[in-house]
């Protein structure tokens, strides 16, 4: 067979599925390449992650006998086959973006069900182990952990020793759940090498619970390479006030973490959000001027 691939999104990250996709198929003997016009194709896939607000769809090629469509921007019942989803990908699609480094999952899923995030809905609402490290990696310098929700899963404590183990630099994607933070797991992740840490501060409700494990970390935890405790995405624009987004951003500052603000329906935002996320997230910007109100967008 010959199978054409389309990464709907087309954004600077590699489209995991596809890579998977890829691999099974070499190793069932068939040709994969990226879809092009003027191929012909006995299948073509198409895999678009995000929704149509930040990744508009586009039309179906001629030239295939057969289209599949996956990804959760054409909904969140499609799921791979598990000898597709288990398969070390084949990184050679994306030979910039993989370059030394490996893209993988060791958990799904997530107890919480915020009311802005897909994951509960997608991958169930419970966090649970999904594979072994080496199920992916295989000596990347780097590897870029996407779980949803490590610290709610069980088995978490050996994960994160495997990720240890490795001795590569390791980038947590998304957010680490700070409400579950304790001394044991602040001292497993601090065995890791940290590349990039994240922690989330999504609602005003949940202020206490995320104060107290976000000063656990302080405690027992590593500041980055860049002196700071990580990053704490703070989202906006969903169902907090400005006053509230400032207070975050600030206490977080003082604590020394990196604020990092997230927009919600970002092409629908209000002008000030989108600046308070031009001026928060520029660290040099953010830097030499502590007062949002103070920002000047002409020069910053
Ligand atoms: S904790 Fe994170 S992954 Fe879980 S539902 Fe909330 S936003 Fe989604």
């Amino acid at each position: 067979m010959t199978i054409g691939l389309i990464d709907v999104d087309g954004h600077n990250w590699p489209n995991l599925a596809l890579m998977k996709l890829s691999a099974w198929h070499k190793a069932q003997g068939d040709a994969v390449e990226w879809w092009w016009g003027f191929g012909e194709y006995d299948r073509v896939y198409m895999s678009k992650v995000f929704d149509e607000t930040y990744s508009p769809d586009i039309p179906e090629p001629l030239n295939a006998r057969e289209i599949i469509k996956g990804g959760t921007g054409y909904g969140l019942d499609n799921h791979l086959p598990d000898e597709v989803e288990h398969i070390y990908p084949d990184y050679s699609m994306y030979p910039e973006l993989t370059r030394e480094t490996a893209y993988g999952f060791l958990t799904r899923g997530c107890p919480r069900g915020c009311s802005f995030c897909i994951v509960a809905r997608k991958e169930g609402r419970a966090a649970r182990k999904v594979a072994d490290l080496s199920e992916w990696w295989r000596g990347q310098k780097e590897i870029k952990l996407l779980d949803p929700n490590l610290l709610a899963c069980r088995e978490h404590m050996d994960l994160l020793g495997q990720l240890a183990d490795s001795g590569a630099w390791v980038d947590f994607t998304q957010g680490l759940d700070c409400r579950l933070l304790t001394a044991e797991n602040i001292g497993a992740i601090g065995a890791v090498r940290l590349k990039e840490i994240h922690f989330a501060w999504d609602y005003m409700a949940e202020s206490d619970a995320v104060l107290r494990g976000l000063r656990r970390y302080v405690e027992h935890g590593k500041k980055n390479r860049h002196g700071k405790f990580g990053s704490v995405y703070v989202l906006t624009n969903y169902d907090t006030t400005m006053e509230e987004n400032l207070y975050r951003i600030y206490t977080l500052r003082d604590m020394g973490f990196d604020p990092y603000v997230m927009i919600y329906d970002k092409p629908n935002a209000p002008r000030e959000i989108r600046l308070l996320q031009r001026w928060c997230n520029n660290r040099l910007v953010f830097r030499a001027e502590p007062d949002f109100y103070k920002f000047d967008p002409k020069r910053g």
